[in-house]
């Protein structure tokens, strides 16, 4: 027997075209072949297949769905904007879509057109990615559009790009902040885990424990450290090239104050009996898909080992670590001891 060529998706009643009654049908999908612009693409097609006439359909619904995944296909393999990118453009400065296109000088139905099917030139491409990475030139845009806004609109549009400068202003300060920590490991070497600062991807590990164990600032630290290890320990490098000093309570990354502080994560007080702890908290969804098939294997058996246990019991764990022992106080820590770090038994 052949391997399916299409996987069932499920099985709905329907008004079947061939048989002209309601019964039920499969609805499946499948890798297909296309043309777009030219240009061969292959995408996932989802159509419909009635058994009494063996016969397969789809409606128009379902075709223009399948149009879009391979325009969308399409899109990638050229480096444009797909639909959804434009749309959470459009959706992270809060407008319409009739509103994006005025703002960016275009007819009302412009934006309506590239987040359904039609798929944008590289010049009008280019224009949606600047108004996305600078706000300040969104924000020179909407005034040399302004009559295309009711005067309210405007005014609120504008508070809103001028808060997007803002947060951006800040981050770059964060960035510029925590890269002066760094100056003197500008070279892949022991102290780094043979990495450069990769200051996103530190955004994107700190939100993924934010999410998925809301630790205290301490064990965040840790948390931290045991992925660089356990990463530099299996593939020989660290994960996020930070650089990690020997304090009393085990290894802290250089600029921690810094790194707590970037926009992935918000930090919110919490009174325990006596004093006040530090929970962490993420800031937008993980974005999971900017981690590899191995990091996320790390972050998950870091996050499993340490979830329940608190914040006392990490660092104590981490006493133990040749890291910590075989080094001296606020002494960087190379990360061929980071190598030895222990295997995680439960
Ligand atoms: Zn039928």
């Amino acid at each position: 027997m052949n391997a399916l060529n299409y996987l069932l998706i499920k099985e709905a009643q329907y008004d079947c075209p061939f048989c002209d009654e309601n019964h039920l049908i499969q609805i499946r999908k499948r890798m297909t072949k296309s043309l777009v612009k030219n240009e061969p693409v292959e995408y996932e097609q989802i159509y419909y297949y009635c058994a009494v006439e063996d016969e397969e359909f789809m409606p128009s619904k379902v075709m223009d769905k399948n149009l879009l995944k391979a325009r969308n296909e399409y899109r990638k393999k050229k480096g444009l904007l797909s639909s959804g990118g434009i749309k959470e453009i459009r959706i992270n400065y809060c407008l319409t879509q009739k509103e994006f296109s005025n703002l960016l000088g275009w007819g009302d139905v412009t934006i309506q057109r590239y987040e359904n099917k039609l798929i944008q030139d590289e010049t009008y491409d280019n224009l949606i990615k600047m108004v996305a990475e600078n706000p300040s030139f969104a924000l020179k845009l909407l005034d040399k559009h302004k009559e295309m806004f009711q005067g309210d609109r405007y005014l609120e549009i504008r508070g809103i790009i001028k808060s997007k400068i803002k947060e951006k202003g800040n981050y770059f300060l964060k960035v510029q902040q925590i890269s002066n920590y760094y100056i003197d490991f500008e070279e892949k070497s022991d102290l780094n885990g043979y990495k450069i600062l990769d200051i996103e991807k530190i955004n994107n590990v700190l939100s993924y424990f934010a999410k998925y164990i809301n630790p205290y600032k301490v064990k965040m630290m840790k948390l931290l450290w045991y992925t660089d290890a356990l990463n530099f320990k299996k593939f020989g490098v660290s994960m996020t090239g930070l650089v990690y000093q020997h304090l009393p309570m085990g290894a802290v990354p250089l600029g921690y104050n810094e790194i707590l502080s970037l926009p992935s994560i918000k930090i919110e007080e919490e009174y325990i009996k006596d004093y006040i702890g530090y929970k962490i908290y993420p800031n937008k969804e993980v974005n999971l898909s900017s981690f590899s098939l191995e990091e996320l294997n790390i972050l998950q058996s870091v996050a499993n080992f340490f979830k329940n246990k608190n914040t006392e019991e990490v660092v104590e764990y981490m006493h133990n670590e040749a890291a910590y022992i075989e080094t001296n106080s606020n002494q960087i820590i190379p990360y061929s001891l980071a190598q030895q770090v222990k295997e995680f038994k439960i």
